[in-house]
């Protein structure tokens, strides 16, 4: 009999298995794919010689992320490498917006009349970062906290929607960046806590940057799963789980799933009925001829480029793939250039270029005009660069991975209650109505990201009752 079953190679799923391998406890892996990873994996999608991330790109959450530094990943070969900038926002003029390392070169790009508004909104918390992060993960409290007083410092700040906190800002050059941040997890602007999204994001990129894994983002299952092998865990890849029968006997079941398939396996009939998921995403890998032309110098140094030209364009894009049920047009986009800061990702003198925008949830439309647009607009002539391209909207990214329902990226909508207490409004999120099944997906807090902390925390809950058994 197994301590432990884990269902799912997914960040969170291999996360669970390391830390409770590391406890001593036996434990097995299954995974429905041929491949470790879930959402972060690296392939060749268009032409040889260049390597893509079909999901995660950028890391904030995985290099800051408390449970993957407490464990000796560099040793299976992970290396987080620092593209110049984290983050460049360009404007239509040519300008840009940054997320910067340093605090003063970030508020300094905002504008005389925001600078000191940034440096004060952020400074206070950035002395504090470990211990409020490994804080805030652990919400709902599966630890006591560690800063009680600067946790709630930060829930005053950012329990409120964004709109609220950018309006105590002047210039559109801070609010376009930050409404940006906030669309990396598609919740709406003026959505409760919408303000903690944009704040964790800013201080990630100042605490430790957002940096590319070298060789891509596999490098991190692939070191994650080393390591679980090394401390004597199993896995098994193409072994999809339809019923609990499938799996060996074990005295806990740890999945790494939505909760509808994890409803279905486990038959727990209706209890995740009130799980609601969220738009999807239209993405594009490109192989390049070269560096994105960008207009605006800073995008060509930066690891992700945002593009929305203002605030209310990138709401407006927001709202239509989220409420409106269409398209938008033109599409908020994220890019990653990850070639900016890994040369072996693709052919000497050549790029891979990552992108999506946002499309409601199983949208079966083709977004590559529009995107390619919106491109042009930011970098014209980058048309002329592009030698291949590999896309997948909902439908694709479903099939792809079963936690995608609809092609939601977040394994669950990122709003209203559910954007800090899902899967249900519960303070034990993990538990399942059977005492043996733990749920550890993105479904569970703190949500979506390549950051280990849902597993580590399911992990967590699993630990306590197996040793109290
Ligand atoms: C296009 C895209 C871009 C993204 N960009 C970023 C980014 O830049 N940075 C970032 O931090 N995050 C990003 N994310 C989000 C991130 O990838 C996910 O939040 C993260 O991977 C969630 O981890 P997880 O372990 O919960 O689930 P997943 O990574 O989805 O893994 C779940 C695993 O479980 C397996 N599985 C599911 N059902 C079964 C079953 N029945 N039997 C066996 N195995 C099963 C799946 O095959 C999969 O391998 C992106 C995601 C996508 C899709």
């Amino acid at each position: 009999m197994l301590d432990a079953v884990v269902v799912g190679a997914g960040p969170n799923g291999l996360t669970a298995a390391v830390e409770l391998a590391r406890r001593g406890f036996s434990v097995a892996v299954f995974e429905a794919r041929s491949t470790v990873g879930g959402g972060a994996r690296t392939e060749e999608l268009t032409l040889p010689g260049f390597r893509h991330d079909p999901c995660s790109a950028a890391h904030p959450l995985g290099v800051n992320s408390p449970a993957f530094r407490a464990m000796p990943l560099e040793r299976y070969g992970l290396r987080w490498l620092h593209p110049e900038l984290p983050m460049a926002h360009p404007f239509l003029d040519g300008s840009a917006a940054v997320l910067a390392r340093s605090v003063a070169e970030t508020a300094a790009s905002f504008g005389p009349r925001d600078a000191g508004a940034y440096r004060r909104l952020i400074t206070p918390f950035l002395h504090r970062w470990d211990t409020l992060l490994r804080d805030f993960m652990s919400l709902p409290l599966t630890a006591l906290p560690r800063d009680p007083v600067t946790l709630a410092r930060f829930g005053l700040a950012g329990l409120p929607p964004a709109t609220a906190l950018m309006s105590r800002f002047h210039d559109e050059r801070f609010k376009a960046l930050f409404s940006g941040l906030v669309a990396h997890t598609i919740a709406p602007l003026n959505g409760f806590a919408t303000s903690a999204i944009g704040l964790v994001f800013a201080l990630a990129a100042h605490a430790r940057g957002w940096p590319v894994p070298l060789g891509g983002s596999q490098s991190i299952s692939d070191a994650l799963t080393a390591y679980l092998l090394d401390l004597g865990g199993a896995v098994h890849t193409d072994y999809e789980v339809k019923r609990l029968d499938d799996l060996p006997p074990a005295r806990a079941y740890i999945f790494d799933t939505s909760p509808t398939a994890l409803a279905r396996i486990a038959g727990f009939g209706s209890y995740y009925d009130g799980y609601r998921y969220g738009p999807s995403v239209f993405k594009i890998d490109y192989a390049l001829d070269g560096p994105v032309p960008w207009t605006a110098p800073e995008a060509r140094t930066a690891g992700t480029v945002q593009l929305g030209a203002n605030r209310t364009e990138i709401a407006r894009a927001l709202r239509a793939a989220s409420r409106e049920d269409r398209a938008p047009d033109p599409p908020f986009l994220i890019t990653v250039q990850p070639s900016v800061a890994d040369p072996t990702r693709a052919p000497e003198g050549k790029q891979v270029f990552w992108v999506y925008g946002h499309v409601p949830n199983n949208w079966q439309g083709d977004l590559t005009d529009g995107i390619e647009r919106q491109l042009e607009r930011f970098a014209p002539g980058f048309r002329d660069r592009v030698l291949a391209r590999a896309t997948a909207g909902p439908p694709e990214l479903a099939a792809r991975n079963a936690n995608y329902v609809g092609g939601d990226i977040a394994c669950g909508a990122v709003d209203g209650l559910q954007l800090l207490l899902r899967p249900r409004p519960t303070v034990f999120p993990y538990r399942t109505p059977h005492p043996a099944v733990f749920l550890c997906s993105s479904a569970t807090p703190p949500g979506a990201g390549v950051h280990g902390m849902s597993g580590h925390n399911a992990a967590k809950d699993v630990w306590r009752r197996l040793r109290r058994r």
